[in-house]
């Protein structure tokens, strides 16, 4: 069910897509950018629309583990880059990615029931199952990642992987000398 927002301000045709480069299997994308009208993954005609938020800590931040849990939590929540990226998606695809949900939305009503099930009977075994079905849905949610996925984010941008080929062929190409000039002004 989705219905139009009144308020919403009209909605640009044509989004901006300026600055986006190719390079290798990754899309670089500077903050905030709408991608096509036409399936990320397959160029097919679009079903559906989705906004997908996307976060980028330097892999250093999770040494922070080690000093404690907390200092993490504050150190990535400080230093992360956040950015939104909208893109389409043919049915099928959506349909792939609302299969996704569902699966990790099982595994998450498994876990409590488990863990329910342990306080109630007074018993290990359901923990023991809660905390396979954690490690089960980790695994699902690596093997099967969200669309797109941040890699690294270097000189205000984001290098992000998942679109398909044909979309990696509608942005320029750039080539790895290219993506870090010697420029002694930045
Ligand atoms: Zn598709």
């Amino acid at each position: 069910m989705e219905f139009g927002n009144p308020y919403q301000a009209p909605q640009n045709p044509e989004p901006a897509q300026a600055n986006i480069y190719v390079n290798d299997r990754f899309l670089l994308m500077p903050k905030n950018t709408s991608l096509p009208e036409r399936c990320l993954k397959c160029s097919e005609p679009p079903a559906k629309r989705y906004t997908q938020k996307l976060f980028w800590v330097s892999p250093w931040v999770y040494l922070c583990f080690l000093i404690n849990i907390l200092v993490l939590l504050i150190v990535y929540l400080v230093t992360r880059k956040t950015t939104a990226v909208s893109y389409s998606l043919c049915a099928r695809h959506a349909k792939e990615k609302r299969m996704r949900n569902w699966t990790l939305a099982g595994f998450g009503a498994g876990i409590i029931l488990f863990l329910i099930a342990c306080a109630a009977l007074e018993s290990i075994v359901p923990l023991w199952l809660a905390i396979a079905s954690m490690v089960a849905m980790i695994i699902f949610s690596l093997v099967k990642p969200l669309p797109l996925t941040v890699k690294k984010f270097e000189k205000n941008q984001f290098w992000i992987k998942g679109a398909g080929d044909e979309m990696l062929t509608l942005f320029p190409k750039i080539t790895d000398a290219e993506v870090a000039p010697k420029s002694p002004s930045s």
